[in-house]
């Protein structure tokens, strides 16, 4: 717990592309951050930035203020609280853990139950605005989960994010964020549609986004993606696995709450095809290569 000059105590678990940007904002607002992950480069290199390594869950957590956890999908998350080594049976000193990665609203209120039976709290909070919203502390951060434990976690929160919402019960911030990312998959493939039209007519397509940033059209992804896109770069950003993961997700809620939702079973099934293409670990901009195929105009 707090001693001394600290801030807080953060047991940080899952320094990945997010993670590790959102610990090391944690350690420029004065934290202690005690960094785990599988792997232990990601460790040492937050290590170098002035974190302390912890060798697993429960060294994270132990004497900590707040557990924050950001993993790639549910089964991480259920490991790090429900397994043997996990935050269920070592419950951090604050009794307050939030984890941010986007799951399963349902398993959410499973994790939020079962800590609530030990007398700990727990926040859904998951984020929106990417490796470069981690990086510049800009994240939106939608948060579920009790009033009390948002207002514990909100400091935290304030050093990794500008725009911090509670929007409700335990299992809401995912809710938000799933719709979140129907909105920017179907984005994205109206950007990749406007794209090989363009480009079929002929127009210079720089020029169309810029047009396009000007008026009615403009949004988000245009603005950040749209220079990959037009450029044929597939590489880097948001990993079209992880996308397919909250697609899937997404789709587990309409089904469960009988919500037609066509629009995004369709680009679902664009997003499927382009890791059968092997493209799963490219960027979600990379949807432009199913237009591509579709037109027959490969880029290299
Ligand atoms: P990532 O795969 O880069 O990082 C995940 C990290 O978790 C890795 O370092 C991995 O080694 C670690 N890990 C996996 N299992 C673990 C375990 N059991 N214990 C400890 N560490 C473990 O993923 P990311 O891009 O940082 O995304 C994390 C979460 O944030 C995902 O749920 C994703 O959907 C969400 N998200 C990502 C972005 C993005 O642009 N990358 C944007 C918003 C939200």
């Amino acid at each position: 717990m707090k001693t001394g000059n600290a801030k807080g105590i953060v047991g940080f678990i899952g320094l990945g592309t997010m993670g590790c940007e959102m610990a090391r904002n944690l350690l420029r607002a004065g934290y202690e951050v005690r960094a785990y992950d599988v792997r232990s480069e990601a460790v040492d290199s937050l290590v170098g930035l002035g974190a302390k390594p912890a060798a697993s869950v429960e060294e994270a957590g132990r004497g900590a203020d707040i557990v924050i956890s950001m993993l790639p999908d549910t089964p991480q998350v259920e490991e790090i609280i429900c397994g043997p080594d996990g935050l269920l049976a070592h419950p951090p000193a604050g009794r307050l853990i939030v984890d941010m990665s986007t799951i399963s609203p349902g398993a959410v209120r499973r994790f939020h139950a079962a800590l609530q039976e030990v007398g700990v709290s727990f926040l859904d909070a998951p984020v929106s605005g990417g490796p470069i919203g981690a990086k510049n502390a800009t994240l939106s951060i939608m948060v579920g989960g009790d009033a009390e434990a948002f207002a514990r976690a909100k400091p935290y929160f304030e050093a990794m994010g500008t725009t911090v919402t509670h929007v409700g019960e335990p299992g809401a911030g995912q809710a938000v964020k799933l719709c979140n990312q129907l909105v920017c998959g179907i984005n994205i493939q109206a950007i990749c549609e406007a794209i090989a039209l363009g480009r079929a007519c002929g127009v210079d397509l720089n020029q169309l986004r810029d047009v396009l940033l000007g008026g009615s059209a403009a949004s988000w992804m245009l603005d950040k993606l749209g220079p990959a896109m037009i450029a044929g770069d597939a590489g880097a950003g948001f990993r079209i696995d992880l996308m397919l993961k909250d697609l899937r997700l997404v789709q587990e809620q309409a089904q469960m709450l009988s919500i037609p939702l066509p629009g995004t079973a369709l680009v679902t099934s664009q997003y499927i095809e382009a890791r059968a293409h092997g493209e799963g670990t490219n960027g979600n901009q990379a949807l432009f290569r199913v237009y591509d195929r579709m037109t027959n105009q490969p880029r290299s």
